[in-house]
């Protein structure tokens, strides 16, 4: 039974918890989007939101989910029969390549295990191969939400230009940005993706895409069909503060208000705090006994955490009985993974006792579910809590 009083744990990795002063900026009264207090709005959003992705560039931002970020990314840069490269990571990789395809890109997609990230030493093989230069792009996701898995961009970046290759770096940042560092101009990435209820800490229904110059330029010969997804009216638009047609005015309230959140916290103790969580996170888990699904530490996930079970237990029972015992929300696992691992999400508005609290749901669950289980992996967890 749930329990009827305190709040529902939303551990998942996005949807993230909405944090109250977000909820109330929300709540405002909607304006007019032609007036002139849009305008002082937007201009000040657009020009606030850039530090969080790392960049002095234009972010287009959109009424839409992260899958509708992905496909702005691909229309307005690449044409019909271009290749692009693209990495098994886990199921949104997936996911995306089966959009790259659709749209009638021809995608060179590199097989993984589901448990790594996109391996520098592959982009830099398969982009020295391609002599002619017929791949325009280069897809990565950053932080694989399936599998709680973050891949080096850095590294990826170095390996593109080692090839002295000119592919464009399109980078989706949907579960990492604003919990995991990262800076689209200093990597060099053309286009990254991201959307609005992960790191973000926001409902639902925005989606972002962050521009450099030279994936503007590849806009201007993109032949991709486009129209609601396409860069140039929004840009713009956005130079006097409006929207080609009616902009999502109640999230961009709460965008302004979990911008300011950021900033009063500072991006680097944001980040220093989702280390620390998935610190923790991976201490219970191994505490436990358990298998973190990730297999490289160097590309541990400070977003979320994928625990894998053996054979015998079913991860989806498991979340089940933490559902119905105590009100809290986990990950279930994805494409090939499902029933195998659970997913802990620890990005957004997260403290230390939030992070206690979600822990020991876990481990009480798993024991109720018969996963034996170390009771010293919560006791394990703390102790990073207490002392770090
Ligand atoms: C959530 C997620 C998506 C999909 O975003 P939607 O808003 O559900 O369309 C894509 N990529 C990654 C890495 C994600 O975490």
């Amino acid at each position: 039974m749930v329990a009827p009083s305190g709040r529902h744990f939303l551990q998942i990795p996005g949807p993230t918890n909405v944090p109250d002063p977000v909820l109330l900026a929300i709540a405002q009264p909607t304006i007019d989007h032609r007036g002139p207090d849009f305008a002082d709005l937007a201009l000040d959003l657009l020009q606030r939101i850039r530090p969080v992705f790392g960049t002095t560039g234009p972010v287009v931002i959109y009424p839409s989910s992260g899958t509708g970020a992905w496909e702005a990314a691909l229309v307005n840069t690449l044409s019909p029969g271009d290749r692009v490269l693209a990495f098994e990571t886990g199921h949104f990789a997936t996911l995306w390549r089966d959009m790259a395809e659709r749209l009638g890109l021809v995608v060179e997609f590199v097989p993984g295990d589901w448990r790594r990230g996109v391996d520098p030493l592959v982009v830099a093989e398969r982009l020295a191969a391609d002599t002619a230069h017929a791949i325009a792009a280069v897809m990565v996701v950053h932080n694989e939400t399936s599998t709680g898995v973050t891949s080096r961009i850095p590294e990826i970046r170095a390996a593109i230009d080692d090839a002295g290759h000119p592919a464009l770096l399109l980078v989706d940042t949907i579960s990492s940005l604003g919990s995991i560092d990262y800076r689209h101009d200093e990597w060099g990435v053309d286009v990254t993706i991201a959307c609005s209820q992960k790191g973000l800490m926001l409902p639902p229904g925005l989606g972002f895409n962050a521009v450099s110059e030279k994936a503007l330029s590849a806009h201007s010969s993109a032949r991709l069909p486009k129209a609601y997804w396409d860069w140039a009216p929004v840009l713009e638009a956005n130079e006097r503060g409006y929207y080609p047609y009616t902009p999502p005015t109640n999230l961009l309230y709460g965008l302004r208000e979990a911008l300011l959140l950021l900033e009063k916290e500072g991006l680097a103790a944001v980040f220093a705090r989702h280390d620390r969580h998935a610190e923790a996170t991976r201490a219970a888990v191994r505490g436990w006994g358990l298998d973190v699904l990730c297999a490289d530490e160097r590309e541990y996930s400070s977003a979320l955490t994928a625990v894998l079970l053996g054979e015998e237990h079913d991860a989806d029972k498991v979340r089940r009985i933490i559902l119905d015992r105590f009100d809290m929300s986990l990950g279930t696992g994805l494409g090939r993974l499902a029933g195998r691992v659970f997913r802990i999400g620890h990005l957004g508005d997260l403290n230390d006792l939030t992070l206690a609290g979600t822990l020991s749901g876990v481990q009480m669950g798993l024991e109720l579910a018969g996963v034996p289980v170390d009771p010293a992996g919560l006791q394990a967890a703390l102790e990073v809590l207490r002392t770090a």
